[in-house]
Parts: structure tokens; C-alpha cells; sequence
């Protein structure tokens, strides 16, 4: 490709809300341009990327014997209400109406499409294990779409469905899509944690995710060295206890005036945080009631947990206000578990190992001291904190550290979760129909672009990595006008191309240091300087990774770009 004939869209600068490298690099590198919030249009460039890696997650789904299809984004209300999930998804789900009133979402991932499809397609149990799998465009009215392409309101994903007699069989779909994730995120280039995760709106009763290290990271890892690693919502540690061989003592009433937070009133008592009680009203709008959640004071609720426990969707739950509060018979920044009736308490595990704590009295100005679990008052008990970093590991009780990831892929054991509801069923030998159990596994395509580049770039640029480039080599001539240079770098370049090498050919009429500053920060991997040695067929060969520059013949730098392109995995 001659760079006069392409678009090449750099810019100096990005936008202002571009805060992270991948956002920043994308639209600097022309790649992408945003439409709407959220909503982006590929460039060249970039579409090039997107395609490689749309094509290693092909080969590699092909190759473990799923087939793909593909299913259009629009999707009937009916088979969302057969799944139960029209009204639970909430307000990320795109609905619309057609002409005829008809109602419709887009889709933001198509467990009920595919299952749909199978229930229709599938009866014998000899069809079975089948995998499908798609790369398609999701759509999710994301409450902040933000970071390019990494939460986007529009998305492309691999979506796959498995669809098998029995447990056992899902097991083994389980860990065959397991094993492909590895193989595509290795061959991705992406350094990666598989860590236990939560099933969330999707349900079911197994799950991990796929999570490309990195600081920009939305989701906080909780990981042991002894190999536990799971996603902080699901992440457990070992209960601590403090100071619990304490004897009982009385119940006392105390004025703390105006002081709400732990940290006032830990200054306050002259108490330290592990003897406090945080009690946290959240108000639960599915079932319209609302519940206190009990941790200790230095800890934090994980509200997944509590959500969980309570068997409602995310949205569904929100912290109480002022006036819900009142309406319960406490009082903002008082709130304590004795003597409040008719709600539902869930006490974190931890607050039933300590001895003699403060908690709210629920009354202006006061907390009770010396309170304790179990004689002065009750609840569900589970565990309802977040796991901190310092925490004892679940498993072997070595301390539990924390890392940022961003979840490039999530793969989840569904069961007959919409199998059962939805009636995708095979007849057993018996003659009767049993629902199929089923497995889904997702990859955000868009997000693991942007992940490549968080994990691949520098200074100067996107590093890409030789097998997702959008092009492998470019030739520069550093005067294009010069013939010698021009004759030389038309020579490399016709060369590569009949190697089969993706190679640009700078023929623009611009300074070389200009040409240079596009092609570092685009990331082409091998950039060759065609320039004053061009008489002995002699150039420059930059490796992008390194910026590493050697002068070579032309026939070597030819060489090394068609090696290592052989070697590409
Ligand atoms: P998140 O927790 O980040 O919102 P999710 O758990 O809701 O993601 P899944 O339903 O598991 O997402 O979707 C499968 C994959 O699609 C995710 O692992 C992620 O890589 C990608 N993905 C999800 N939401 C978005 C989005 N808004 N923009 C880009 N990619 C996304
Ligand atoms: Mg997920």
C-alpha cells in the first residue's frame, strides 16, 4: 500500500476526555473517531486490528469445534420475557418500538436468540454437544460508556453457547472454551489472570474471567500466590477476628454529637475502627423493602453480595436516603442493628468474632457501646464485606493481595438456567425431555483491542504486536524525490509485498522525521530507512518494540521481516 492512497488520520493531540493510553493512542493514531458517546467509527487502520483479531478468535473457536453463525442485534421482547430478563436487565437494555407498537431491544448478548435457535433447530440427543458462536456487535446503554472503546455503548463480541446432555458434558464444553481462551489471549500477545468470578445478571452456577493486567483496569483482582485469584465481587478471605477473648460487658448508651463517620467516631471514643460497627441502609426495589448490612468499621460492603444474597439485579438496589431511614426508625449517620424491627439484617461474619463493639442507637447524637452479636441482637450472617488486600487467602491463608484488570472475556456454566425457562430441550432414551445444559462464553473483541494497546505501547506510540498490526513493515525514503532512494525503497518494498508482507511504502512528499513520528506512533512493527546508503543497498531497520535501529543490506532487512513473520504465532 502507497501511504499517499491511505487515510492516515494522526493527530497531535487527543481529546481532552481521552484519559488513558489505549483511548489516547486510537484516536492519535487515526484508528477509531468517535460518534456519539460511546459509539465509535473504525478507520482503516484500526479496522485492519480489529479484523486480525477477529480472525485469531475464529480460527481458534473453529479449531475447538464451535461454528459460527451470526444473529442480527434486533431482538423480539417475547423471548426475553420467556427468560424473565425483560424486566430484569434495567436500564441498560436499548428497547424500542416498531410501527406496529412492537417491542424490541438490541441485543447486549443473545443467550435467549441461541437458545431460541437450538430449541427449534435441536431435538435428537444425538446433536448434542453443540457449540455456535458468533463475533457481532452488542448493544448496552452503558451508565458511563468511557475509555474508547474499553466500555462503548456499542461493542463488538464473540458470544459462544454450548448446548450438552448433561453436567458432565458441560464441564467438559467448560474447560475446551477455557483452554481456547488461553490460546487466543496468549496468542493475543495480552499478559492475563483467570480469576473466579461472579455470574451476575447472566446467572448460572460457575464462572471465571479473563482479565488483561493493567492499572486502568475497572475490576479489582484478589489474588494468592498459592493460585487462588478471583474477581473482588466474588473474592472471599478469611474471616479476622479482634480482640474476641474480651469478657461480655453491659450495654451503655452514649452521647457522640454530630459524630457519624467511623472516623469521627473512632476519634471521638478513642476507639479503634475493629471495634466500630459500620450499618449500611440500602433500600431493595424488587422486593420494595429495605435491609441493613453490618460490617465492621475499617471494612467496606461488597453490594454483589449482598444483591446476591437477596436474589435481585443490580440496579435493584440503591443506598437509602435521608428519608428512608426515618421511615425505618433510625437516623442518618446512627444507624445500629438493636432495636430495630421488621427489616432484615445481614451481619458479615466478622462482626460476630468481635466483642463489645459501637453501633448506632439509632437516635440523633448517640451510639450504643458494648454491644454484641447474638445477645443483643440477630441476623443473616454470611459473608458480606469486600476482601482487602492484607487478607488471609480462603485457601491457604497466606495474605490475599489486590491487582487492577480489565475484563477482556467472561465464560460462565449456565445450566438449565434458560434451557428450563425457555423449554430448549432434547428426548432422553426414556422418551422424555430434558432440558439441554448449556455454557456461554464472551469476548469483548473492541475492549481487547484497547487492552493490547494499554499492555503495548510507549512514548512514542501503539507497539503492536507482529500478528495484529494493521500492517507488518513500512519502507520510508527519506527524500522521495532522490531516484536512488526511490529506486531502493520501491525495491524492498516490491519485494516484501511478494513475500507476502502487509508493507506500506511512505511515497509521501514530507519531511522524514514527520514520516517517522506516524509510523512510530501507529506502531508498525519494522520500519525501514531507505536514505544516503541507498547506492550499496544498504538501510536502516528499526524494530518498533525496542526502537532499536541496525544498518543492514536490503536483503536482510527483507529476510528478517519474512523469519518473523513465519514465526508469529
Ligand atoms: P463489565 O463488568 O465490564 O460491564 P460484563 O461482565 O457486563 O462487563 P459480559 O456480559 O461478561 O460483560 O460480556 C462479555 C465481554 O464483553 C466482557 O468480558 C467484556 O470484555 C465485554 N464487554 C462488556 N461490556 C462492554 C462494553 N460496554 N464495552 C466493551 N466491551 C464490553
Ligand atoms: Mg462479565
Amino acid at each position: 500500500m502507497k501511504a499517499s492512497r491511505m487515510l492516515i488520520a494522526t493527530l497531535k493531540e487527543a481529546p481532552q476526555e481521552a484519559i488513558i493510553s489505549s483511548h489516547i493512542l486510537l484516536i492519535r493514531a487515526g484508528m477509531i473517531r468517535k460518534l456519539v458517546s460511546g459509539v465509535y467509527n473504525y478507520l482503516p487502520l484500526g479496522l485492519r486490528t480489529l479484523q486480525k483479531i477477529e480472525n485469531i478468535i475464529r480460527e481458534e473457536m473453529d479449531k475447538a469445534g464451535s461454528l459460527e453463525i451470526l444473529s442480527s442485534a434486533i431482538q423480539p421482547k417475547e423471548l426475553w420475557e420467556e427468560s424473565g430478563r425483560w424486566q430484569k436487565y434495567g436500564p441498560e437494555l436499548m428497547r424500542f418500538k416498531d410501527r406496529h407498537e412492537r417491542e424490541f431491544c438490541l441485543g447486549p448478548t443473545h443467550e435467549e436468540i441461541f437458545t431460541d435457535l437450538v430449541r427449534t433447530e435441536i431435538k435428537s440427543r444425538k446433536s448434542l454437544p453443540l457449540s455456535l458462536y458468533q463475533i457481532q456487535t452488542k448493544y448496552r446503554d452503558e451508565l458511563r460508556p468511557r475509555f474508547g472503546l474499553m466500555r462503548g455503548r456499542e461493542f463488538i463480541m464473540k458470544d459462544a453457547y454450548s448446548f450438552d446432555l448433561d453436567q458432565k458434558g458441560l464441564d467438559e464444553s467448560y474447560k475446551i472454551m477455557y483452554d481456547t481462551y488461553c490460546r487466543i489471549f496468549d496468542r493475543l500477545g495480552i499478559d492475563y489472570k483467570i480469576v473466579l468470578a461472579d455470574t451476575g445478571a447472566i446467572g448460572g452456577t460457575g464462572s471465571h474471567q479473563f482479565m488483561a493486567i493493567s492499572d486502568v483496569g475497572e475490576s479489582n483482582i484478589v489474588y494468592c500466590n498459592c493460585g487462588y485469584a478471583a474477581d473482588e465481587e466474588k473474592a472471599e478471605s478469611m474471616p479476622e477476628s479482634f480482640n474476641n477473648d474480651e469478657e461480655l460487658k453491659e450495654v451503655e448508651k452514649v452521647n457522640t454529637p454530630k459524630m457519624k463517620t467511623i472516623e469521627e467516631v473512632s476519634n471521638f471514643l478513642n476507639v479503634s475502627p475493629k471495634k466500630i460497627v459500620k450499618s449500611l441502609v440500602y433500600r431493595d426495589y424488587a422486593n420494595d423493602k429495605f435491609v441493613v448490612v453490618l460490617v465492621r468499621g475499617d471494612r467496606e460492603v461488597n453490594e454483589i453480595k449482598v444483591i446476591n444474597h437477596l436474589g435481585i439485579a443490580e440496579h435493584e438496589i440503591a443506598l437509602a436516603s435521608y428519608d428512608d431511614i426515618k421511615s425505618i426508625g433510625s437516623v442518618e449517620g446512627f444507624v445500629g442493628p438493636v432495636g430495630l424491627s421488621n427489616i432484615e439484617i445481614l451481619v458479615d461474619e466478622e462482626v460476630t468474632m468481635m466483642k463489645n463493639f459501637v453501633v448506632g442507637a439509632n437516635e440523633f447524637d448517640y451510639h450504643l457501646v458494648n454491644v454484641n452479636y447474638g445477645r443483643d441482637f440477630t441476623g443473616t450472617v454470611k459473608m458480606f464485606r469486600a476482601a482487602a488486600s492484607g487478607d488471609k487467602c480462603p485457601v491457604c491463608g497466606l495474605p490475599l493481595e489486590l491487582e487492577r484488570g480489565i475484563e477482556v472475556g467472561q465464560i460462565f456454566k449456565l445450566g438449565t438456567k434458560y434451557s428450563a425457562s425457555m423449554d430448549c430441550t432434547y428426548t432422553d432414551e426414556a422418551g422424555k425431555n430434558v432440558p439441554m445444559v448449556m455454557g456461554c462464553y464472551g469476548i469483548g473483541v473492541t475492549r481487547t483491542l484497547s487492552s493490547i494497546i494499554e499492555q503495548h505501547h510507549d512514548d512514542f506510540g501503539i507497539k503492536w504486536p507482529l500478528n495484529v498490526a494493521p500492517y507488518h513493515a513500512v519502507v520510508v525514503p527519506i527524500n522521495y524525490k532522490d531516484e536512488t532512494m526511490k529506486a531502493g525503497a520501491e525495491k524492498i518494498y516490491q519485494q516484501l509485498l511478494n513475500a507476502g508482507v502487509e508493507v506500506i511504502l511512505d511515497d509521501r512528499d514530507a519531511k522524514p522525521g514527520f514520516k517517522f513520528k506516524d509510523w512510530e506512533l501507529i506502531g508498525i512493527p519494522y520500519i525501514i530507512t531507505v536514505g544516503r546508503l541507498a547506492g550499496d543497498e544498504i538501510c536502516e531497520f528499526k524494530e518498533r518494540s525496542t526502537m532499536e535501529k541496525v544498518e543492514m543490506p536490503f536483503n536482510e532487512a527483507i529476510s528478517t521481516v519474512v523469519e518473523a513473520l513465519k514465526n508469529i504465532k
